[in-house]
């Protein structure tokens, strides 16, 4: 008489362990890519969160301008000195020609214009490949950052209400 093995739990090829085996190199390759990913991305990260440091201290440095003054400067060019700690600032960490004043856009504000009025903007950023953004410089010396294709987005859904 011939003794059957009926427990499939211990059958080679489909046996739990090796199923979960499987699961956990597929979560391990696919953290793997992730990884990559977010490093692919890391310099892009590091030069907007200096370029909005920049912008922080350049708002600061016209808030103490306008103390002063009662006045906003006509140009970045006269803040340098006595109202910003170190002119670096003044540059966009992906401008690297340094032929203007400042890397900046800048709209001198008027006394009438409003806390929300942009003073200077910088377009050299991508939030991640292909996701460009802009960096504002606001009177109330808060900086924002806006994404262009959602708000390009937005203002055309906006335009299609009217
Ligand atoms: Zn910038």
């Amino acid at each position: 008489m011939e003794l059957q093995n009926n427990d499939t739990t211990n059958r080679p090829g489909c046996a739990r362990p090796l199923r979960g085996c499987a699961i956990l190199i597929m979560l391990v390759l696919v953290g793997m890519v992730a990884l990559i990913i977010y490093l692919g991305n890391m310099p892009r990260t590091k030069d907007w969160v200096t370029c909005y440091g920049n912008m922080e201290q350049v708002g600061a440095a016209l808030g103490r301008y306008h103390d002063v003054k009662d006045n906003y400067p006509s140009d970045l060019s006269e803040l340098k000195k006595e109202y910003l700690g170190n002119t670096r600032v003044l540059y966009c960490p992906l401008d690297h020609s340094r032929k203007s004043i400042s890397s900046y856009a800048y709209h001198r504000p008027k006394p009438s214009s409003s806390a929300d009025f942009v003073v200077a903007e910088c377009h050299r950023h991508e939030m991640f490949k292909g996701v460009p953004i802009v960096l504002r410089l606001h009177k109330s010396g808060k900086v924002t950052v806006t994404n262009v294709v959602v708000q390009t987005n937005k203002l055309k859904a906006e335009d299609k209400k009217k």
